[in-house]
């Protein structure tokens, strides 16, 4: 019988299973695929961008901030860095955007993996957990051939983002009477046809808009990526959770974010050539549509957005408003707690993902073992963080 039974080893689980574990609780950790954590070794490009020094409500989209500012009260990006630091990875931070010192995912994954085994956390791959029943004062939990009894679970089961080939266990929080806000992907590239994509693989500094309706939905600033398929890249990236299934959209591109289109005029008849402006392969292009489009308010129809499989989150999921924001108890089953993405939270590119399932995952796994979370870092911890920010990475967001 386990005092604490964790479902998923994800980013939100590990960290559930080691706070819980901490707290002197006897933890099992089911998880459906070979091996645990295949997201946290795709996150960042490998690299692993596990926190940002700037995180805060406004780095979640407008309906969580007034779920997760309690969160980072209690949970923030030095919480964050310390609990790393306590297992042995030591940060690297490039203008807030926090990664392991190695550069290397492998390096968080590994870390966690240690310190389950150090606090005895019981491990269980190919472990599918299909269905949960109360049972005593507590649950059963059911894999195809196995049951397990625990006092207290926390769902912690991800989302369809990423191509791990994950399950999700979406079915089970219903059956405790949750609902499900409708599932789309973010944070990933968008669909056009038009000859941008004849200049697929050019980075380019721009400002992205989705117009719908002849209204601006939303923008977002930085290093686009030009593809086969239409554009990605982190601005391209950060809209894309605001494409919907109206007919008519359109992405909007200023390509001179920086300039006003007068200057850029005059500069060109003055002589400047696109190259100035521009990388040569895309400078080639604007030079032949010149006339017709213009790089300052550059339209292109939409086609949608790419499949989960290709984005880094979800958007929706178990409402928020169904979970305690400082325990995430689930207000609807008690000793059941739901952390992590399979929650209706989203956040921009930056590390403010991951944050959320850890410090979701911890702090459900400190409630699940009835303790309660003391930092333990100082002032003079916060300023050697703050002094090791390079700031040689230039933020868009
Ligand atoms: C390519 C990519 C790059 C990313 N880069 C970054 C980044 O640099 N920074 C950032 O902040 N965020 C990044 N993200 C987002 C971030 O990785 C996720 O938000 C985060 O990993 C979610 O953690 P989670 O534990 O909630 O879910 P997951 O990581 O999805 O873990 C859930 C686990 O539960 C298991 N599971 C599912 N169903 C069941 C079941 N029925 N029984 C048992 N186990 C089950 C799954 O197999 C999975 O292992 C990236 C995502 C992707 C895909």
């Amino acid at each position: 019988m386990s005092e604490v039974l964790v479902i998923g080893g994800g980013a939100a689980g590990l960290a559930a299973s080691i706070a819980a574990a901490r707290a002197g609780k006897k933890v099992t950790l089911l998880e459906a695929s070979g091996k645990t954590g295949a997201k946290i070794l795709a996150s960042g490009g490998g690299k692993c961008n596990y926190t940002n020094l700037s995180v805060c409500p406004g780095s979640y989209y407008d309906e969580n901030k007034g779920f997760i500012e309690p969160l980072l009260d209690n949970f923030g990006a030095y919480d964050a860095i310390d609990f790393f630091e306590s297992i042995g990875v030591y940060p690297s931070i490039k203008n807030g955007f926090v990664y392991p010192r190695s550069e290397e995912a492998a390096t968080v994954l590994s870390a966690l993996l240690r310190e389950c085994e150090k606090l005895k956390v019981s491990i269980h791959t190919n472990a599918a957990v299909t269905h949960i029943e109360s049972f005593k004062s507590g649950f059963k939990v059911f894999c195809e051939d196995y049951s397990y009894e625990a006092d207290k679970v926390i769902l912690a089961a991800g989302s369809p983002a990423g191509a791990t080939g994950a399950l999700c266990a979406y079915d089970i929080a219903k059956s405790f009477g949750h609902s499900i806000n409708e599932l789309s992907a973010a944070l990933t590239g968008v669909l056009f046809s038009d000859i941008l994509c004849s200049a697929a693989g050019i980075r380019t500094r721009a400002k992205a808009s989705i117009l719908t309706n002849d209204e601006i939905l939303c923008e977002s600033e930085g290093e686009v990526q030009l593809t086969s398929y239409g554009a990605s890249g982190v601005p391209v990236m950060n809209i894309s959770r605001f494409l919907g299934s109206a007919k008519e959209q359109y992405l909007v591109f200023d390509f001179i974010p920086e300039t006003d289109e007068e200057e850029f005029d005059t500069a060109l008849l003055s002589g400047t050539p696109l190259t100035a402006f521009f990388p040569k392969k895309l400078a080639a292009l604007f030079d032949i549509m010149l006339m017709e489009r213009h790089p300052k308010h550059y339209f292109v129809k939409l086609d949608g957005k790419r499949s989960f499989e290709s984005a880094q989150v979800t958007r929706g999921g178990i409402p928020i408003c169904e979970i305690d924001p400082l325990t995430f108890e689930s207000k609807l089953a008690k000793g059941l707690f739901i952390a992590g993405e399979m929650l209706d939270v989203d956040g921009k590119c930056g590390g403010y993902n991951l944050h959320f399932a850890w410090a979701s995952g911890f702090l459900a796994g400190c409630a699940a073992a009835g303790a309660e979370y003391k930092r333990t870092f100082t002032d003079a911890d916060i300023e050697r963080w703050k002094a090791l920010d390079t700031g040689s990475r230039r933020s868009f967001i």
